[in-house]
C-alpha cells in the first residue's frame, strides 16, 4: 500500500531523515515511535508530499507522490495534481484543524463537496453517517468550539475517512487531549484498524501500539534503527537506542 524509498530530507544544513526505506503492506498499522525531533512529522508530512523529498520518493499503492518519472529522472507533478493525490491519503493531525465557522456535519461534508462534487444535502447525509461511525451521530449541528477534544478528534478522523482513503495517516492523534479523552479516540483509530484500513500512526501510546500496531518503527535521528513486530521491538528491542527510549516512556 505504501513504499518508501531513500528519502531525504534537509531543512537548510539540518539533515532530518537521512535515508528513509518503509514498506507498508495493505491492510497493515504501523505505529512510529522516536523521541521529539527525530523526524516522524517530517517523514508523515512526505508522505502526502506537504513535504517534498531531496532524494528518494514515496508511492502510494504503486503511483508515485508528488512526481513522476521523465526519461530516467523524477519530476514534480502540477499542484492540483497532488491535491488531487491528497484526496486518497487522509490525514489527521494533533490539533484537530476543523473549521471553526462550520458544524460538525458541515466539516465532515466539506471534503465530498469540494472534491466528491456531491450535492450539499447529500454530502450531510453521507457526514452524518460518518459522525455515527465515531459515536457522534447525533452531534452534527455542534460547532466545534461545543465539542471536547475528544469530540473534536472525532470528528477531524470522520472527515479524514470521508473520502475513503486508502491510507490513514496520524500524527500523535492523543496528544494535545486530556487524559479522559485519549481511549475514546483511540477505541475508534483501532475499529478502524479492524476493519482493515491501512494506518500510520506517529503516537507515543505504547500499550496502544502493542495492542494494534501489526509493525512497530522506532525512529531516532531521522533514520529508522529498528522495525518489527510490537512484540520484539517493544518487548525485546534488539537497539540500544530502542531500549534507552523505552525505558524513558515506559
Ligand atoms: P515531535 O515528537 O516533537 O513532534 P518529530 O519527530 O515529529 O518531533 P519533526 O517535526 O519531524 O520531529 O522535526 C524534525 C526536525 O526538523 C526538528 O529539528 C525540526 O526543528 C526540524 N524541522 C521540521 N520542520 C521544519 C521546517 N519546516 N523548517 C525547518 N526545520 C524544520
Ligand atoms: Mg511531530
Amino acid at each position: 500500500a505504501l513504499e518508501i524509498r531513500n528519502v531525504h530530507k534537509s531543512f537548510g544544513a539540518r539533515e532530518v531523515l537521512k535515508g528513509v526505506d518503509l514498506t507498508v503492506r495493505p491492510g497493515d498499522v504501523i505505529a512510529i515511535l522516536g523521541p521529539s525531533g527525530s523526524g516522524k512529522s517530517t517523514l508523515l508530512r512526505t508522505i502526502n508530499h506537504l513535504e517534498r523529498p531531496d532524494l528518494g520518493y514515496v508511492a502510494v499503492h504503486g503511483e508515485l507522490i508528488g512526481v513522476e518519472v521523465r526519461g530516467a529522472r523524477l519530476h514534480e507533478l502540477s499542484q492540483r495534481a497532488v491535491r488531487h493525490q491528497r484526496t486518497r491519503i487522509g490525514f489527521v493531525a494533533q490539533s484537530f484543524n476543523l473549521f471553526p465557522n462550520l458544524t460538525a456535519r458541515d466539516n465532515v461534508a466539506e471534503p465530498l463537496v469540494a472534491h466528491k462534487r456531491l450535492a450539499k444535502p447529500a454530502a450531510r447525509d453521507r457526514a452524518v453517517e460518518l459522525l455515527a461511525e465515531v459515536g457522534l451521530g447525533d452531534r452534527g449541528d455542534a460547532y466545534p468550539r461545543q465539542l471536547s477534544g475528544g469530540q473534536q478528534q472525532r470528528v477531524a478522523i470522520a472527515r479524514a475517512m470521508a473520502l475513503e482513503p486508502n491510507l490513514l495517516l496520524f500524527d500523535e492523534p492523543t496528544s494535545a487531549l486530556d487524559p479522559e479523552l485519549v481511549g475514546e479516540v483511540l477505541s475508534v483509530i483501532r475499529r478502524l484498524a479492524d476493519s482493515g484500513t491501512t494506518l500510520v500512526i506517529v503516537t507515543h501510546e505504547i500499550g496502544f501500539a502493542r495492542e494494534v500496531a501489526d509493525t512497530v518503527v522506532f525512529i531516532d535521528g531521522g533514520v529508522i534503527v529498528e522495525q518489527g513486530p510490537p512484540l520484539q521491538v517493544l518487548d525485546n528491542p534488539q537497539q540500544a537506542r530502542t531500549r534507552e527510549f523505552l525505558s524513558k516512556v515506559l
